[in-house]
Parts: C-alpha cells; structure tokens; sequence
C-alpha cells in the first residue's frame, strides 16, 4: 500500500522484498480468506489498540475502512461485510486481495525487486540517503519506508529487520512479545480434551486472581492448551503476566446464558426429569461427550449415582464448575504462532501525521513494526493499511519529481 501510494503521487519507487512474492503473510490472513478491514466506527475501532490507538487517529482520518473498501473495489475486488462488522473479499479468498494489490502497485510503475532485503540505511545528517541490501548494493533514496512487519509468522518474511534498522538510527524499540497467540496449559492437561471446540461460552481471564478480561465467542481445546477467537483476544492481557511470572488462570462459563439462579433451576429440573438416569448420562444432556470425564473429576459425583439421589451439595458443585471450569495458563506459543507482534518502534519518535521518523527527515515507518497491537476482526491490516497509505502519500512529498 505504501508503495503504490507513493508512486500513485508520482513518486520513483522501487519496492524490495526479502521474500520471492510480496504478501506472502496477506496471503494467509483470516485463515485464508482475509479479514481486511472492520466498519466498526473510528472511536469504536481505535479502542480496538488499547492505550496507543488514539495515534492512528489521524491516519484514520485520512485513510479509513470506507476508503480501504472503495479502494480495492475500485480495484477489481468486491468485498463483503460479515457478523461483527468483519469485511472480507467476496471470494473468501486472501490470495485474491494481494494479486489484487500486486498487479495495481505494478499498474503504478513500482519496481519490485524480489528476494532482496534492506541490511542497512544511510543517512547523512539526520537526513536518509537511501539503504544497502544483503548483496551490498546501495540504492540512493529521497525517502524510505520501513514495512517489515514484526516477528509473528517469520516464514512470511517477518524477521524483525526493521527493529534492527531503527535502532540503527537511534529509535526506541518497545519491547516486543507475541499477542494474538494460544496460551498453553501446562502438564496437568486432559489430553482428551484435545479437538474440543466449544461455541457461545464466555471465558474470563484471572491473573493474581483478579478478573482482567472477559470474551464471548468460540475456543478450542489443541494437544498443549487453548486456541480459537476468544483465547487469542484474551491472550493479549496474559502474555506480560506470564512472563513476569504472575499466575495466569482461564475460567470458562460454559452456561453463560444462564446465570446461578437460573442454571441451579434447569439442573433442579433435568434432575426430576431423568430421576434413575445415572449422573454420567445425566451429563450428556448438559455438556459435550469429551468434557464428562474432565467435570467428572472435578465435581467429585460417583458416575454410576443416580440424578434423584444427588444432594444439594454435589448439585451446587456442578452448579459452581459449569459456571467456573478454571484451567491454569503456564506459558504461551512462540512468534511463530501468534498472529501479531506487541511492542515495536515507539510511537513518539514518530510524527503520527505523516509516519515521519521524528530522528531521521526522509524515514517512514508503517503496519505492524510499530508499537501498535489491535484485536483480531479486521483491526491489525487496517492499521496496516492505512499507515501505509499515509506513509506512501507522505513520503512522496520528498521526491522533487513527485
Ligand atoms: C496467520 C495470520 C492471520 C492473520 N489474519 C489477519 C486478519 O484476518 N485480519 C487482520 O486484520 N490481521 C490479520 N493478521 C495480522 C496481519 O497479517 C498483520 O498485521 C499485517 O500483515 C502487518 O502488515 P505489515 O505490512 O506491517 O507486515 P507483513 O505483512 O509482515 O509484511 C512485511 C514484509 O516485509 C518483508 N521484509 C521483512 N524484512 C525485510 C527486509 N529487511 N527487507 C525487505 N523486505 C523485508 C517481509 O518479507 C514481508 O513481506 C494475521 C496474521 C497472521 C500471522
């Protein structure tokens, strides 16, 4: 986006790519379908990146989820608004948004040089004069912008060159760690959980005890722990703790529709209802097969008992874990499995207006190298997109022939 702005304005542009196709990681992107943008509003959606958003308000002024939409229409691809405002390409394909790109930047006359990365940039007084690549050629240049991306995914291409090429220059890098990721589980797992899926529970997430986030959705049960919509979202809150060694716990309300009152009702009556039915059996009316054994276990009832001889006790045991399956978090997946990258290049060094390096005249930074993080939804490309967008636009302002 940021090379095919600049040279939509008239720009000399040559884009350099470390790996053999730009947009390999656009290509994967909302498991293959690409969730591009979200038409939540700009105050809604800039929440979406906790307390740094409030920088992208004014490239979202200029280049917003309505422009990003008419854009790739106005590119040959249609697009589609799904549930919570989500906007995907109408063939649910991720592939097809960056061809799309790919072949407008190539309309715009970019040069895109392939397999080669940026090792260095040189400046000169504060001022760029252009950048080295890792076959030691050096390209002069009026302006450069960095759009490496951040850590996540590195097969993609994003290997953190561009953390190295700011401090290079002076920036500061807040430390980064992986966001978006699935949060693991520890030894004491149930193995048999594993495949899991469980759709419309409502999952809290507790550290030192203290309730610090809460999301309703989808999450699923993998071989070390936890993954799916609502875990990766919460994992945004858990990570830090983790590593600073906090104790980190998940609960599940696995009957979020119902509140104590109205659960311990519905179990008064399924009890009546299947008096000789045995307590296991019982279960299956409330939960799917592969999470009897694990609430088994935990509620402590004799399988083989019968539903009318539970007592008050054993009833509000069960009441109290269907509301509250804890599991404790012992660590999180690496880059490589988290789909952003927290931390990044701090956004004071940047003028917010133009994505100017405030140290260097001529450097342009935009997307994910930045300090920025949002929520899953269509949130992180936007940002993406429209930093790149004013990037793109800013940066041509440098070249005399623009
Ligand atoms: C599996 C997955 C699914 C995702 N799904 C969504 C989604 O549906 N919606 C959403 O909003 N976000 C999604 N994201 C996040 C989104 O993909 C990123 O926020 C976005 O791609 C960041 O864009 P970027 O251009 O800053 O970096 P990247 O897309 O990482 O691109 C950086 C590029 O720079 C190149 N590069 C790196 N170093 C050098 C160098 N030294 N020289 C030359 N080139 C270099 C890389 O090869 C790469 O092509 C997903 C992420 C992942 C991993």
């Amino acid at each position: 986006m940021a090379a095919g702005q600049a040279a939509h304005e008239g720009a000399n542009v040559t884009l350099l790519e470390k790996k053999n196709i730009p947009g390999r990681k656009l290509r994967i992107t909302g498991r293959g379908r690409c969730n591009l943008t979200n038409i939540a509003e700009v105050s809604e959606f800039v929440k979406h990146f906790g307390k740094n958003g409030k920088f992208l308000r004014q490239a979202f002024a200029r280049f917003f989820s309505s422009d990003l939409i008419d854009f790739f229409n106005q590119i040959g691809l249609a697009t589609k608004i799904e549930r919570g405002g989500r906007v995907f390409p109408e063939s649910d394909r991720a592939q097809d948004v960056a061809d799309a790109l790919l072949t407008w930047i190539k309309s715009q006359n970019v040069r895109i040089h392939t397999e080669t990365s940026i090792n260095k940039i040189i400046t000169d007084d504060d001022r760029i004069t252009g950048a080295v690549t890792d076959a030691k050629r050096a390209i002069e240049a009026e302006a450069v912008i960095i759009a490496t991306g951040g850590l996540s995914y590195s097969l993609t291409g994003s290997t953190g060159d561009g953390y190295r090429l700011a401090k290079s220059v002076g920036h500061t890098i807040v430390p980064t760690r992986p966001s978006l990721v699935p949060l693991e589980t520890g030894v004491h797992f149930p193995q048999h959980l594993m495949g899991l899926r469980l759709k419309n529970v409502s999952a809290s997430l507790y550290v030192n005890g203290r309730k610090t986030a809460q999301e309703f959705g989808e999450m699923e049960f993998t071989d070390y722990g936890l993954d799916g919509p609502i875990v990766l979202t919460l994992s945004r809150n858990a990570v830090e703790p983790l590593e600073h060694g906090s104790k980190v716990e998940i609960s599940i309300d696995l009957k979020p529709a119902l509140d104590h009152n109205k659960l311990d009702a519905r179990l008064l009556r399924d009890i009546d209802r299947h008096g000789k039915m045995h307590f296991n059996n019982l279960l299956k009316e409330l939960l799917p097969m592969q999470l009897i054994p694990t609430c088994m276990e935990s509620v402590q009832i004799v399988p083989e008992k019968s539903a009318h001889q539970i007592s008050a006790e054993e009833r509000k045991r069960l009441r109290l874990w269907l509301k509250d399956f804890r599991l404790n978090i012992s660590g999180h997946r690496s880059y490589d499995e988290a789909i952003i990258t927290a931390g990044g290049i701090s956004l004071k060094e940047i003028d917010p207006r133009t994505m100017e390096s405030r140290l260097v005249k001529g450097l342009y930074f935009c997307g994910e190298v930045l300090d920025l993080d949002g929520d899953t939804g269509g949130y992180n490309l936007q940002e993406a997109f429209s930093t790149g967008w004013l990037a793109g636009r800013s940066a041509a302002k440098a070249d005399p022939n623009s």
